[in-house]
């Protein structure tokens, strides 16, 4: 899933107060953001009484309302849930990620759609320890198949497609020094456990970063 993390609460004020209006209507996103709370219900309500908050505190009245829809990035969701609920001067505070953002900009275009998260990466919920891990850079040409399932352009340092590389050590990366494991150590102990380690010594041409040129459509 996307994971976002909540812009600092300053830079949240700054950002809104740049705008005349004081009416803001918070929107959460039940999707990525939501499912790891976020940006869901509960997150978008705690925004909202923050703002009001820290408004009253500095002698403005500010007036927030909320509306979570289940994606922020379908259009249509998005017009069907928010174009009948949009009201007065209101700007919107988008609690989703950079495309839920530009969703509702594109989609609602006489408002100003504010960023209440920086989006981070694509990645994966240890929900037991509450840590988030990116996991894929959306590279456009998967090699997973080749890797036992761990992906080089991720999580080795220099996206290497045939390591390791010089600078391991005992397993670890020198960037960062060496606190994050090699990835092509990993991925030789993985395909060696799976007794497939001509995947491992296979060699792979350089990849073809025009499959991945921005901004890609489907
Ligand atoms: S190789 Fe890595 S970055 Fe590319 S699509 Fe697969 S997981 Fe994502
Ligand atoms: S030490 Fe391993 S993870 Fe680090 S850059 Fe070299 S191959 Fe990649």
């Amino acid at each position: 899933m996307i994971i976002v993390e909540q812009k600092p609460f300053d830079e949240i004020l700054a950002m809104l107060e740049g705008h005349k209006t004081h009416e803001i209507l918070i929107v959460g996103c039940n999707g990525c953001a939501g499912i790891y709370q976020a940006g869901g219900e509960k997150q978008v309500e705690v925004m909202g009484m923050l703002l009001e908050m820290a408004h009253k505190l500095k002698g403005n009245n500010m007036k927030t309302r909320n509306a979570t829809v289940l994606r922020q990035c379908d259009r249509q969701i998005v017009a069907t849930a928010l174009k009948p609920v949009i009201e007065g001067d209101e700007v919107i505070l988008s609690m989703g990620c950079g495309a839920g953002v530009q969703t509702i900009a594109e989609t609602i275009e006489d408002r100003f759609v504010l960023p209440a998260h920086n989006t981070m990466f694509i990645g994966m919920q240890e929900r037991e320890l509450g840590e988030l891990h990116e996991k894929c850079k959306a590279c456009g040409d998967c090699i997973l198949d080749e890797t036992g399932g761990i992906c080089p352009i991720t999580m080795c340092a220099k996206s290497l497609l045939n390591g390791p590389c010089g600078g391991y050590a005992e397993g670890k990366c020198e960037v960062e020094d060496y606190t994050h494991d090699c990835a092509w150590c990993q991925i030789y102990e993985k395909l060696k456990r799976l007794d497939r380690l001509d995947l491992f010594t296979k060699p792979r041409l350089p990849r073809d970063w025009r499959v991945s040129l921005s901004p890609r459509n489907l």
